[in-house]
């Protein structure tokens, strides 16, 4: 039997999960964050996307968990040079795929017709990647430093101000990608990445067609959660939760969900929420969710196929 998978994905927790379904199967689509998409140094730079595209090819940095593995600086030290910002930084090779991007962008591609030709002619990727949408949304952090871009807080800032909210600046006036719906409703199994849910999949949920899809599939969606006991796994989901009036466990984002998913995988550690998951109609099954090598992303993914019944 043919199943149709799709990822719902952001970007450093997303891939591990991405990367255990590839050793499973070549056959699934992602629908990809673009909130962290930002300009800096006059290129169109998408965080979010590129880590897919490079972890999909396999030639993802796993160390810093951003850009090409073994790349050069120069270009980042020639506009240190310059009195240029870097504070974002970018290699060498990483900076063809934000050049290519920039130009396809200036002569009128829409980011999803760019995504598919970097994917496919850059690097040999057959799944597709689908940007949720192709205007621009992003993230914004409201601090007690004042409102600042995603990456402002995240790079430039080091996560230091305190985190009072998050939105999605334009989301509300954005398009969604039509793509993305259409692979909604004719998917077997939707896959929401062990991501930060506040930055990488609430962008996602922003565009309220996304959302209504994934109620109506809700059957169909299983989550992985980022979180053990209360911490996230890796970067600042907890900051954003509490922001957002989350609770930051398996038990919050269970809840945060629960509109659009019908199970969720927490770990072993957090079984004593399984029952209070289980009441807000969520069904939730424990296992080991951290994916620190190869072995244990693919395990991870076969897990998530078996539960959804995939052949
Ligand atoms: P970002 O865009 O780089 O923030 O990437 P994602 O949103 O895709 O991933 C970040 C989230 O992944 C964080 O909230 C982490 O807690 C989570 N994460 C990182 N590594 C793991 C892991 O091994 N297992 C699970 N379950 N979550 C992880």
């Amino acid at each position: 039997m043919y199943y149709l998978i799709t990822v719902l994905a952001g970007g450093t927790g997303s891939i591990k999960i991405i990367r255990g379904l590839a050793s499973c199967t070549s056959d699934f689509s992602i629908i990809s964050n673009i909130g962290d998409n930002f300009w800096f140094n006059e290129l169109y730079v998408c965080p979010d996307i590129d880590t897919c595209i490079y972890g999909l090819a396999g030639i993802l940095d796993k160390e810093r968990g951003w850009g090409i593995r073994n790349d050069t600086f120069y270009y980042l030290n020639c506009m240190k040079l310059l009195g240029k910002e870097t504070w974002f930084q970018i290699g060498d090779k990483d900076l063809i795929t934000h050049i290519i991007r920039t130009k396809m962008l200036s002569n009128g591609l829409s980011l999803s017709a760019i995504v598919k030709w970097i994917a496919e002619n850059q690097f040999n990727i057959k799944n597709k990647i689908i940007p949720v949408s192709d205007t621009h949304i992003e993230t914004r952090i409201v601090t007690n430093k004042g409102d600042m871009n995603i990456q402002e807080f995240w790079v430039k800032n080091k996560a230091n101000p305190k985190v009072l909210d998050v939105y999605y600046k334009n989301s509300d006036k954005a398009k969604c990608n039509q793509d993305a719906v259409k692979i909604i409703r004719s998917s077997d199994i939707i896959i929401i990445a062990p991501a930060n849910p506040i930055s990488s999949i609430a962008p996602i949920l922003s565009l309220s067609q996304i959302k209504e899809e994934l109620i109506e599939q809700r059957g169909k969606v299983i989550a992985i959660s980022p979180v053990i006991g209360n911490k996230a796994i890796s970067g600042p989901a907890r900051k954003y939760l509490e922001a957002k009036g989350i609770e930051s466990s398996a038990r919050g984002i269970a809840k945060f969900y629960s509109q659009l998913i019908s199970k969720i995988v927490i770990d072993n550690l957090d079984s004593d929420m399984s029952k209070e998951i289980e009441k807000i109609g969520v069904s939730s099954l424990e296992t080991n969710i951290l994916m620190n090598n190869a072995k244990e992303e693919k395990r991870l993914a076969r897990l998530i196929l078996r539960v959804m019944n995939y052949q």
